[in-house]
């Protein structure tokens, strides 16, 4: 596949705006009540640069030395209003980076890596804001906490110095049907709404990617991951190994 034009990412954004204002609409949400991630993963600069001159703040990476690469290079150009959040897997011999440079980390699952962030958090940055990725896909080996796990990691998120407990994520099995996602998306609303009053801060529930937005929304997701949608398919070839 080619590589989208700025143009070219410039009416892919207005498309997703439109589906995320017609997902809310259809469920009576405001459209200002769902961000946009775009997960700029395996994309260059040039990319992100487009997605920005169309008004877009907040991008996801997955993987670390390419997204520490790309955040240095463009601080040093100037864009300095990015928000970056890390969405990957985190090996703890990544915390390091992902504290130094990143805003936002959406995929916490375990209680060493919340201390490493913790302590690897920089003097000098705002606390780094975290969510607690729960496993909602039903699959034995995806991503994210058991919810028996989340109690625990929700009092060490909240507790911690140096991090802001800011919601929960979660990934939907990719061949789920319609019903399927409503019930994987509303069990993570339903984790939100129990533990909120307990945790005032956990507002956010980031659900919902290219192929489920609709579902997420109509669930409650405060924010969708979108790549695909926004800057073509993935083309994992070029990359080196992580
Ligand atoms: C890559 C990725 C996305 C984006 O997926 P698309 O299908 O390209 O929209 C969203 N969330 C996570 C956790 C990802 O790793």
């Amino acid at each position: 596949m080619d590589t989208p034009t700025g143009a070219a990412i410039e009416a892919n954004l207005q498309h997703v705006h439109e589906a995320i204002a017609q997902a809310c609409s259809t469920c009576g949400r405001a459209p200002e009540s769902v961000r946009l991630l775009c997960v700029s993963k395996t994309k260059g600069e040039d990319l992100i640069k487009a997605a920005y001159g169309a008004g877009e703040r907040h991008f996801g990476e997955s993987y670390i030395s390419e997204a520490v690469d790309k955040i240095e290079s463009l601080r040093a150009q100037g864009f300095h209003d990015i928000v970056w959040h890390f969405i990957g897997p985190i090996q703890s011999n990544k915390t390091k980076h992902i504290a130094a440079h990143f805003d936002v980390v959406e995929s916490v699952e375990r209680l060493k890596i919340l201390e490493r962030l913790s302590v690897q958090r920089p003097e000098g940055l705002p606390p780094l804001k975290v969510m607690i990725q729960v496993n909602i896909s039903q699959e034995e080996q995806k991503q994210g906490c058991e919810i028996e796990e989340l109690p625990g990691l929700l009092a060490a998120a909240s507790s911690l110095p140096k991090l802001e407990l800011v919601g929960l994520m979660g990934v939907a099995r990719i061949d789920a049907d319609e019903a399927e996602l409503n019930a994987q998306f509303g069990q993570l609303k339903a984790l939100q709404e129990r533990f909120v009053g307990q945790y005032p801060s956990l507002t956010e529930l980031s659900m919902g990617m290219t192929h489920d937005l609709g579902p997420a929304i109509a669930q409650g997701s405060t924010e969708v991951r979108i790549g695909t949608a926004i800057f073509g398919e993935r083309d994992y070839s070029k990359m080196h190994a992580h």
